[in-house]
């Protein structure tokens, strides 16, 4: 690390003071980040952590603006900024309100389930909400014959393979362009150069990387089985900002990426120069609201996706994205 970024973190951290700011840091953001960050986790256990901020006076939310929106929505009574306003993440932009609102009228009786990766004003249309790693137990919870799902394709095709639901995308071409990225070839090729390591794919990879994969997790459970788990070596197929951090934490082990391409450019858009910016300046254009008429609704889905959630014994998967 150099200089420059030494001094710029130890200018955030005594700001931080200051100002009484919780920094809250996304698995996939840099090292960088991540190191002055109180928290660094997957978006569950980033909302989860926002809701407890008791005692700060302000959050800054590396992460893509709708995890900062649950946020916002969690916690209503401290300002919630985001270093750059740009940080949109496209797969939440496959489907809008509209979009919802159209799937309902050619399947009215079929509830509405959606990934946490959707804006606030989509989550308002929506009957449930769940993660990565929840969303086959709100699926099944519903006990119904079709379910409307998205915006992830890959993730609506693991739902599919592990209950008996009709799943109908409701724009079939959203993807996360980083996870699609991954191909069974990667795969195959880093199995065979390194037999006994575990391969651990997040669920928006496409559909054959899952399978050939041994486990099935979000970020949140891969930091967890990494930590937990006696093997040496792990392949990971999600983004780079996650593989950094386990090599960085378990010096011990060897962190393999599925593909090192695999870097999110919307979460990289953060970085120290403008959180140091958010807090000396507190700008308006970095403060992240929700429409009012919003948060009743996306509070009422997410405290249902609390109740059901839990581990099936099929995939090893866990929340968060
Ligand atoms: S990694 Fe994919 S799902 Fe996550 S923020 Fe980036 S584009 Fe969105």
């Amino acid at each position: 690390m150099d200089n420059d970024c030494k001094d710029l973190q130890e200018k955030i951290l005594k700001l931080k003071k200051e100002r009484k700011a919780l920094i809250l840091a996304h698995n996939y953001q840099t090292i960088e980040i991540q190191e002055i960050a109180d928290y660094v986790g997957d978006s569950l256990q980033l909302a989860r952590k926002s809701a407890e901020s008791n005692g700060y006076e302000m959050i800054i939310f590396s992460g893509v603006r709708f995890m900062a929106e649950m946020a916002a929505v969690l916690c209503p009574n401290v300002p919630v900024y985001i270093p750059d306003p740009g940080a949109l993440c496209p797969l939440a932009a496959y489907i809008d309100a509209a979009a919802v609102r159209k799937k309902k009228e050619e399947y009215p009786d079929a509830p509405v389930v959606v990934y946490v990766n959707t804006t606030a004003e989509t989550k308002t249309e929506t009957d449930f909400i769940c993660t990565s790693g929840s969303a086959v137990e709100v699926v099944e919870s519903l006990g119904a014959e079709t379910v409307l799902f998205g915006p992830d394709a890959n993730l609506a095709e693991h739902v599919r393979r592990h209950t008996n639901v009709k799943i109908v995308d409701i724009d079939p071409r959203g993807r996360c362009y980083v996870h699609n990225m991954f191909d069974l070839s990667m795969l195959i090729e880093l199995k065979k150069k390194y037999p006994d390591a575990i391969a651990i794919a997040h669920p928006e990879c496409p559909i054959e990387v899952q399978e050939a994969a041994d486990m099935v997790g979000s970020t949140g459970m891969m930091v967890r089985t990494v930590a937990e788990s006696d093997a040496k070596t792990f392949i990971i197929a999600t983004e780079m900002g996650l593989v950094h951090q386990l090599q960085k934490n378990h010096p011990d082990k060897t962190i393999i990426p599925l593909y090192e391409g695999a870097v999110c450019r919307q979460m990289k858009k953060h970085t120290l120069q403008k959180i140091l910016d958010v807090l000396e300046n507190l700008p308006e254009a970095n403060l992240v609201t929700v429409p009012t008429h919003t948060a009743p609704h996306i509070r009422e889905v997410l405290e249902h996706m609390n109740k059901v959630k839990g581990q099936g014994p099929a995939v090893a998967v866990d929340v968060g994205t």
